[in-house]
């Protein structure tokens, strides 16, 4: 496995590969790597020749108050995952190499679908994720990229992305995956207490209190809410942001339930802000 920091040996690498018929499969992350982004990666094993899973920690993305320089950092800990796996390359660039002084362009997915859900109270979130994902792929010029579900709102302004800017890749999309209680995994559940970590577990009982619900029958997104809101409230030291239940699609608010739908939320458990969404279909 090649840890490789230049960008340009890394696009010199991949250009041999593809010259050699080679299909890239790409994983980004932002390290601290669990079951979640191990997931990616096997299947990224599973379908592709040489796999590709970058470690950048993106300054971009972060809002002048949030979490980006006590974001949980570990790289030897993260190869040590990654070897196993048969991973080919880990790009690791730093982020003066990433932007350098002067570095001015970005993408920007225009309308509504950066702007609600997480767009709303991270106003910065999905203009950075574009912008390192587009500067990512230009770089590492994979055949296939992978991203989580766990990160719904991503993807969808992703799939956006890649098809109006007609990159020359397919993006797959795995499913969340879950601690024994349902929590999604995620780096910053590193952030929680143990008696906050405990309560975190009323996301996934929510998210499943409404799949009940529609499997009864019910279609009212009012309903589903207010029952989801009841269920969260049973913890204390919960700040919600917001509940939605949207095309999955387009993330188009739905106030009757029908076809492909997502339920996502945000919230805060002291000062950790947790996402999470299942998506399903009626
Ligand atoms: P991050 O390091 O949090 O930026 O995540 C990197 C990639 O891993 C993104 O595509 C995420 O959606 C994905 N990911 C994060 N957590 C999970 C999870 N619990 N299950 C599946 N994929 C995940």
């Amino acid at each position: 496995m090649k840890v490789i920091s230049s960008l340009k040996e890394m696009t010199l690498f991949s250009k041999k590969a593809s010259a050699k018929g080679s299909i890239i499969g790409f994983v980004p992350t932002m390290g601290y790597l669990h079951e979640g982004h191990l997931s990616l990666v096997r299947r990224a094993k599973k379908e592709c020749n040489v796999v590709v899973v970058s470690i950048f920690v993106n300054p971009s993305q972060f809002g002048p108050k949030e979490d980006l320089a006590k974001y949980p950092r570990d790289l030897k800990r993260d190869l040590a995952l990654l070897r196993p796996l048969g991973v080919d390359v880990v790009f690791y660039p730093q982020a003066k190499v990433m932007y350098p002084f002067g570095c001015a362009a970005y993408v920007d997915i225009g309308g509504n679908l950066t702007k609600k859900l997480c767009g709303a109270f991270r106003p910065v979130l999905f203009k950075g994720v574009t912008t390192i994902v587009a500067k990512l792929f230009n770089i590492v010029l994979p055949s296939k990229a992978y991203f989580g579900q766990k990160d719904a709102q991503q993807c969808v302004v992703l799939e956006k992305m890649v098809k109006d800017l007609n990159f020359p890749l397919q993006v797959v999309t795995l499913p969340t995956v879950r601690e024994k209680d349902g929590l999604a995994m995620s780096s910053r559940n590193s952030y929680l207490a143990p008696d906050e970590r405990k309560d975190a577990a009323v996301i996934y009982k929510s998210l499943m209190l409404a799949r009940q619900m529609i499997k009864k029958g019910v279609r009212s997104s009012i309903k589903i809410k207010s029952a989801m809101i009841k269920e969260l409230n049973t913890v204390k030291h919960i700040e919600l942001q917001y509940i939605s239940i949207v095309k999955a699609e387009t993330l188009e608010d739905l106030k009757t339930l029908s076809g492909e739908i997502i339920i996502a939320l945000a919230l805060k458990i002291g000062k950790t802000r947790l996402i999470d969404n299942i998506r399903l279909k009626l």
